[in-house]
């Protein structure tokens, strides 16, 4: 199958060839029908499948074909005519990253904007008019409280990552956001995992939604190889140090449960002689790019990371991911992983596991439906008097800082996070059984008497929420 056999134009073919992509992957060869078709559509898919380029080809190819029905003309009096929505500062920066190198042949033009670095260059540049907006939400509700831009003439909307967008409590500044989008538009929403609060979100956003999933995400992990060093909680970082340094590893992405964790293992890795800086949410943005970007080039060996920040990098082929901590909530472990063995590479996936973080450890391998090899490190045994302590929650998931977790099984899943629900088992497209819908919400902008579309509220019959364990 090629990209000009689903029905996208000669120059956007030419730009995904050139940027050396001659296969479309399954959610591109799904996504990029579907959204050409012009209906809303519900997508399964995670990072790391190619789900960018499944909404961004199709979002140019009908934004460059409806060009001459845009109204208004260039320059100041240019409406923004596509917005997309992703949680994080990075993830935003690399959408829009791939649609200038998906519509370099193209006359559109986009921007980015997201919050921790200065309003005033993106006001100037918002004013001048642009086509494509890629926005995190905080930073997009700023600017349009200064009114700065104009989102009534919104063609095509695309919810990226909703799942983690309400992990990070965003659903507020997302409804905020629809009751500012005109009624007639293409919606489309991509989202790794589908609990009830998504069901919701989608039931609100989408009108008869074409619904496509991907291979389900416990298979796009076959490639990488998984292990678990078991060790002592206070024997890690030398452990880490002695796998970095012993192994001579060069692109290391290590993910630690806390900022504060970050920071720390960042600097003592320093101490050992290995290079490491850390990237999280109370880094500044500045800060987060220059890091991300001397990891990304090679010149930096470590990056530490936590689950927030590190949301949607994309580095091609990064060969060893290893979790300091193991996440407490077992889906981030697969979205960690995916961040080796990309698009086809093979990679290796450690985890260094302590008592503490059994239950963890349990959860996931329920998740994966499968046991991940284990192997003690000669010199690191743990010691098997070691009893378990309790371990601090991670911020951002809607629990105060510092709160104490009671037990893994209890209290690991944020808010809208159902349980297990890989997106093998959230999305099934036609699925004859119907579940029962969840109550549907008001409509969004209806508390606020704009009310933002005509149809009748209706359930994404065929969604359900993950099989209990
Ligand atoms: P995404 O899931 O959109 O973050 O994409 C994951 C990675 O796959 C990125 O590095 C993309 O550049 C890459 N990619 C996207 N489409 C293709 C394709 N058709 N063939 C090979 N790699 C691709």
């Amino acid at each position: 199958m090629s990209f000009a056999s689903l029905g996208l134009s000669d120059a956007l073919v030419r730009a995904v060839n050139a940027h050396g992509y001659t296969t479309p992957t399954p959610i591109q060869a799904k996504a990029i029908p579907a959204v050409l078709a012009g209906g809303d559509l519900l997508a399964g898919a995670q990072t790391g499948t190619g789900k960018t380029a499944g909404f961004v080809l199709p979002m140019l190819q009908r934004l460059s074909t409806n060009d001459a029905l845009a109204i208004g003309g260039r320059g100041s009096h240019r409406p923004l005519r596509a917005l997309i929505l992703t949680p994080t500062r990075e993830l935003a920066a690399q959408v829009e990253e791939s649609v200038r190198v998906y519509g370099k042949f193209l006359k559109l033009t986009s921007m980015v904007v997201f919050g921790g670095v200065g309003i005033n260059p993106q006001t100037a540049q918002l004013k001048r008019g642009v086509d494509i907006l890629v926005a995190t939400p905080g930073r997009l509700l700023d600017h349009h409280g200064q009114g700065n831009l104009d989102l009534s003439r919104i063609e095509i909307f695309v919810l990226d990552e909703a799942d983690r967008m309400l992990d990070m409590g965003f659903i507020r500044d997302i409804k905020r956001v629809l009751a500012l989008l005109p009624r007639k538009r293409q919606n489309l929403l991509f989202s790794a995992t589908f609990s009830d609060e998504i069901k919701t979100l989608a039931d609100s956003l989408l009108d008869r939604p074409a619904m496509i999933e991907v291979a389900p995400r416990n298979a796009t992990v076959d490639i990488i190889q998984q292990k678990i060093h078991p060790v002592d909680r206070d024997r890690k970082r030398e452990l880490l140090a002695k796998l970095i340094g012993g192994n001579d590893w060069r692109q290391v992405l290590v993910f630690t449960r806390t900022k504060h964790g970050a920071n720390k293992l960042a600097e003592q890795l320093g101490h050992d002689g290995i290079r490491a800086l850390a990237i999280h949410g109370n880094k500044s943005q500045g800060a987060r790019t220059r890091a991300l970007a001397e990891f990304k080039e090679g010149g930096l060996p470590v990056l530490v990371a936590t689950d927030i920040a590190a949301r949607g990098i994309d580095i091609d082929q990064l060969p060893h991911v290893i979790n300091y901590d193991l996440p407490n909530v077992p889906e981030d472990y697969v979205h960690r992983i995916g961040r080796t063995g990309r698009a086809g590479a093979t990679g290796e996936a450690i985890s260094l596991v302590c008592v503490d973080e059994h239950e963890f450890l349990r959860d996931i391998e329920r998740l994966l439906k499968r046991q991940i090899p284990q192997e003690v490190i000669a010199g690191f045994e743990p010691d098997p008097r070691a009893r378990p302590q309790p371990i601090l929650q991670r911020q951002g998931r809607g629990q105060p800082q510092g709160q104490q977790r009671r037990s893994p099984s209890a209290g690991h899943r944020g808010m809208g996070q159902a349980r297990g629900t890989p997106a093998a088992h959230g999305l099934h497209v036609g699925n004859k059984s119907r579940h029962a819908p969840a109550a549907s919400p008001p409509r969004h902008g209806a508390r606020n008497g704009t009310s933002t579309r005509t149809h009748a509220p209706r359930s994404t019959s065929g969604l359900r929420s993950g099989t209990r364990d």
